[in-house]
């Protein structure tokens, strides 16, 4: 994302609460804000419903301008003199954006341009000339910014872990029968598929801990990673064998196509290893609902974990999860692949 729309500024509670008060967005936020001093004294763990930064609010904006703009205006408050704040200003919206040690960006304060008159913002903020300390982050502030960076990486190493997942079952489907292993989570993870009779295979995953106490992580939530089988009603429990340190596993029956289709992802990945150039031979997205498209591993693992549109090898929009079992193989990306295997292979063998 351009540099310029990158959101920075973090609103002080106070700020929020008293100086933009019922303005601000989105409304789960506004209606959070109400109880938000209570909330976080009874909950140590207490997170606002969306990141602070996301707050909606003209002068918001303006001040993630100011702050991420290296070549913006930036105009001191001179009434402030133990911290350099700068001045925001957007219609008659008045703020003091201020930067901490640490280099984040704080609005401290808000307000509206009376031209000097009684209620004039920055008449206003005159009174905290020495010592801005009332309208300076408090702890709670400091509290939440650390707690929201804290959840921000957890979220990351759950995104990695998932993305390990997903690929260890693309690397089992291309080689049938083959264990496909990854550490995530404080757990081995091996997937295996299996052909069975009548176009089924068998998907069977099983895990050893490192730790104990990673286990409550198991079954359920990483079953739930692998795409096409994310409702656990769809698998069954296999208990260790007696007398062996055989892992737990848990098994569920996926069709041949299934397995296919994540086969192709995984090989597309071999075939495309430079593949981001790789340009749909007629691009074309016309009918594309109507067929099941092949894109590469690399990419459909990305679908999987987000849910976003990806570029399917003939050119359509997919979202992948929805779009693997139910339709004939789109033409033109079966063409693109057969193209792609005779270059790599052009021997036909
Ligand atoms: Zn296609």
């Amino acid at each position: 994302m351009p540099e310029q729309d990158k959101r920075v500024v973090r609103t002080t509670l106070r700020c929020l609460r008293q100086d933009l008060a019922q303005e601000v967005g989105p409304d789960e936020l506004k209606v959070a804000l109400r109880t938000v001093v209570d909330d976080m004294a009874a909950d140590p763990t207490y997170l606002l419903p969306c990141p602070l930064v996301d707050a909606e609010h003209a002068v918001i904006e303006k001040a993630n301008l100011l702050a991420t703009d290296e070549a913006a205006h930036r105009e001191r408050i001179e009434a402030l003199t133990d911290r350099y704040a700068i001045k925001v200003k957007t219609g008659d919206r008045r703020a003091a954006l201020w930067q901490d040690e640490d280099g984040t960006w704080w609005l401290l304060a808000a307000g509206r341009r009376k031209n000097d008159t009684a209620g004039d913002f920055y008449r206003e903020i005159e009174r905290f000339s020495a010592d801005a300390t009332p309208i300076a982050p408090t702890d709670d502030d400091y509290r939440l910014q650390r707690l929201e960076t804290a959840y921000e990486e957890e979220c990351e190493a759950e995104r990695a872990g998932h993305a390990e997942i997903v690929g260890a079952v693309l690397s089992a489907a291309r080689v049938p029968a083959s264990i496909s292993t990854v550490d995530v989570f404080g757990a081995a993870v091996s997937v295996r598929i299996v052909p069975d009779e009548a176009g089924l295979a068998v998907l069977e995953m099983s895990w050893e801990f490192a730790e104990f106490d990673q286990q409550d992580r198991f079954p359920m939530d990483v079953l739930a990673m692998v795409p096409g089988r994310d409702d656990i009603d769809a698998w069954d429990y296999l208990p260790p064998r007696s007398n062996s340190d055989s892992p737990h596993t848990w098994y569920t029956y996926v069709t041949a196509e299934w397995v296919d289709h994540m086969a192709t992802s995984a090989e597309l990945d071999e075939l495309l290893t430079n593949g981001d150039d790789w340009q749909p031979v007629n691009p074309s997205s016309d009918g594309s609902e109507h067929y099941s498209h092949l894109a590469k591993g690399s990419i459909v693992t990305l679908a999987y974990l987000t849910g976003i549109e990806i570029t399917a090898l003939c050119g359509a929009s997919i979202v992948a999860h929805r779009d693997y079992e139910r339709f004939p193989v789109c033409p033109t990306c079966q063409e693109s692949l057969t193209l792609l295997r005779s270059l790599r292979n052009p021997e036909g063998a």
